[in-house]
């Protein structure tokens, strides 16, 4: 069987990996870029159902070494009040950590990884999939996917969330390691993580009814939106490096997922959100092989592969829009936050979040 997959991201590298190991079918990646950084995300966090389902792929421990573990997550309201401290990406119980890191160092090792299975990976040109002689067309081309609307052309248009993100670096603050912060601030929530080499990684998550002009977004505003929250405050102020802002995109349930031949992956088909977005993916590469390799079929191994995803999908989807509902809330509804998020965060978070890392 012939494979061919668009797009060499999380999701497209991570399936031509687990295409090869499950199954006996020439692979074949296509990506735009040659960088592996791409446009998105200066890091992530891979919580830990991506990264068991990273064990599955066989490069867990790799992709653990170019990070760093994070156990814990601290909540804190926009006064500087300490509102919960949770496990971060995982059960109590469970003793496999999240990992942090460079989304383009994974995204460089998953492709090294892919090429050592014996996929190949071509770089440099955008391809349309009706130009693509395959039995099999995997499409992990991105939230922007132009597959998704050849599948169908109702599809629904990606929009603005109305919020934007900069992710920045500083030197010299101090951070209780392998935690990460999440504070909810007056003008936007802001998260930071002390890093292995001693810098401190963060990002602003800033909500604005229009896209920014990135020439706007200067080191001065930030410190003016977070003037009255003393952590982002300092690290703002110590930044050695701020990035291009970044507009979030949302987008609404994409209905048709495959046809015969053809099948979104990754955020083509489902931009989760609340930092499961390349887990997310990586569960899709995973499951999808698994599919190809259990019935006879592509069509019927789609047709299963969608089956079996759609319904964890949809509860993430949901779980997503409630925790950015929660990132932006009025002055009243953070007061009421204030008061009740300590009681949610010991009694309920654990509840409501096990069912995604089992
Ligand atoms: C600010 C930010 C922070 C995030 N933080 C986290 C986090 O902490 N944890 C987490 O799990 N997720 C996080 N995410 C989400 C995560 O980055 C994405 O969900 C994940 O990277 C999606 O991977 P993908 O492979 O589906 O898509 P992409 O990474 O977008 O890859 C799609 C690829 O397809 C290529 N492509 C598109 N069309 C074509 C074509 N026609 N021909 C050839 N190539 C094509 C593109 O060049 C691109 O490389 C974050 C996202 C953002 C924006």
């Amino acid at each position: 069987m012939r494979v061919s997959v668009i797009g060499g991201g999380v999701a497209g590298a991570a399936s031509a990996i687990a295409l090869r190991r499950a199954t006996d079918a020439e692979v074949t990646v296509h990506e735009a870029y040659e960088d592996p950084a791409g446009q998105v995300g200066s890091f992530l966090s891979l919580a830990v159902n991506g990264l068991r389902g990273l064990d599955a792929l066989g490069c867990l421990a790799e992709v653990q070494a170019a990070g760093f573990p994070v156990a814990l997550q601290r909540m804190w309201s926009a006064s500087g009040k300490l509102l919960g401290e949770v496990p971060r990406g995982r059960r109590a119980s469970d003793s496999l950590h999240s990992t942090t890191l460079l989304r383009g160092r994974l995204v460089e090792l998953l492709r090294a990884e892919a090429v050592r299975a014996g996929a190949r990976i071509e770089t440099g040109r955008r391809v349309d999939p009706a130009d693509l002689d395959a039995d099999l067309v995997v499409a992990a081309d991105g939230i922007r996917s132009a597959t998704r609307t050849v599948l169908d052309p109702a599809a629904p248009q990606v929009r603005y969330a109305g919020l934007y993100s900069v992710s920045g670096v500083s030197e010299g603050v101090r951070l209780t390691p392998g935690t990460y912060h999440f504070v909810f601030g007056r003008r936007g929530a802001f998260l930071c993580v002390p890093a292995a080499d001693g810098t401190v990684w963060w990002s602003a998550q800033v909500p604005s009814p229009e896209p920014p002009d990135p020439a706007d977004v200067t080191r001065g505003l930030l410190a003016e939106l977070y003037g009255k929250e003393e952590l982002p405050l300092s690290l703002i102020r110590a930044a050695t490096r701020v990035d291009r802002p970044m507009p979030m995109h949302r987008l609404a349930d994409v209905p048709v997922w495959h046809d015969g031949r053809t099948v979104l992956i990754g955020d083509a088909a489902h931009p989760v959100g609340a930092g499961q977005g390349a887990s997310m993916a990586i569960e899709d590469a995973v499951a999808l092989a698994r599919c190809v390799a259990g019935v006879p079929d592509v069509a019927g191994a789609l047709a299963e592969y969608t089956r079996v995803r759609r319904p964890r999908v949809a509860r993430m989807t949901r779980a997503a829009a409630t925790n950015r509902a929660s990132k932006t809330p009025g002055t009243v509804q953070r007061r009421v936050n204030d008061l009740l998020m300590p009681l949610a965060f010991r009694h309920v978070y654990a509840r409501s979040t096990s069912w995604l890392y089992r």
